[in-house]
């Protein structure tokens, strides 16, 4: 099945379920790696982009998976793959699912591949389409590390693969996770534009300060990661939370000066206040994640 006759790299034939954006950009990366691609979709028209670079485009969903023991995902979400699986036969099939999911969905989605004969790989995609097949683009994978090893070179075509652990539900739980930490960056964003927009600030020139700034301030992380491993969350400290306290009426009182809303603000603020409350004063915000335990 595997053809090495012009290549060093073994072009290792494969199946890929789903063909929206994220799936032809996938695709298109193994097609010019020169990986014979199988490929279905529910809406079959959404399969010509990757037809005519080459992929076999199969006429459901069993026949796809019965084309090649290497199946690759990419639906919207874990209902969609429960669906578009459910009358095919995946015994002995190596599975590797793309899918965005929670971390049980990709536990309880290994158990149901066991449990149909076939070995499963969960993944979380670390990039958007255009920067599939740019070192920039990474795919985090947790699961059978022996099924991660194998197909190690055929996963890298895309992107980098990085494997977090033997438990199925550690990519998606590292991949919200980083989700999670764009969001609360994003939120940033939003605020600091908010507050420059009625003032002759040029949303180019601002931006070109406020990216080196975040790039700066996103190494802080390291510091926490530190601390949270040592158990002492005052080691290190360089702006403790009694300073950053009695700044925040600063960012509050501006935002108010520029009429802008401190709803993005206000939740950070006043977990920092309550941990400031509980006597952590010495502490940086690296103590606030005690604060968002619910259980
Ligand atoms: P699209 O909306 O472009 O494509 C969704 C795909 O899922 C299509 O192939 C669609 O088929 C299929 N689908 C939806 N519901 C069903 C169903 N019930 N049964 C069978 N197939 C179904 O999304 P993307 O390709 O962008 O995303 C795919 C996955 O990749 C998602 O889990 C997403 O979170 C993840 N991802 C996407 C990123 C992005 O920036 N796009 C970034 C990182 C991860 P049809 O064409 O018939 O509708």
């Amino acid at each position: 099945m595997t053809d090495t006759s012009s290549s060093s790299v073994p072009r290792i034939p494969l199946t890929l379920l789903g063909t929206g954006a994220m799936g032809t950009a996938l695709g298109r990366a193994w097609l010019a790696a020169g990986h014979p691609l199988t490929v279905w979709n529910r809406t079959a028209a959404r399969t010509a982009a990757l037809t005519a670079e080459g992929a076999v485009a199969a006429p459901d969903a069993a026949a796809a998976v019965a084309a090649n023991r290497l199946v690759v995902v990419c639906l919207l979400d874990d209902a969609s793959v429960g669906e578009a699986l459910a009358g095919a036969d995946l015994t002995g099939r190596d599975l590797v699912n793309l899918t965005t999911g929670t971390p049980a969905d990709a536990r309880s989605r290994a158990a149901w591949a066991e449990e149909r004969g076939a070995r499963l790989l969960d993944g979380g995609i670390m990039a958007v389409p255009p920067m599939i097949g740019t070192p920039g683009a990474f795919v985090l994978y947790s699961g059978d590390r022996v099924l991660f090893e194998e197909y190690r070179d055929v996963l890298a075509v895309p992107a980098g693969p990085a494997y977090v652990g033997a438990d199925p539900g550690l990519a998606a739980l590292h991949d919200v996770a980083l989700l999670s930490g764009m969001y609360g960056m994003f939120a940033g964003i939003t605020h600091a534009f908010a507050l420059v927009r009625e003032a002759e600030v040029a949303p180019k020139e601002f931006a070109a300060l406020l990216v080196p700034w975040l790039e700066a301030m996103a190494s802080m992380a390291h510091g926490a990661a530190e601390r949270l491993a040592d158990g002492d969350l005052t080691t290190g400290v360089v702006s403790n939370l009694a300073m950053q306290v009695a700044g925040s009426g600063t960012l509050v009182r501006t935002a108010e000066e520029q009429g802008v809303s401190t709803e993005l603000l206000t939740p950070f603020l006043d977990l920092m206040r309550r941990r400031l409350a509980d006597g952590h004063g010495d502490e940086d915000t690296t103590g606030l994640v005690e604060l968002l335990r619910t259980r």
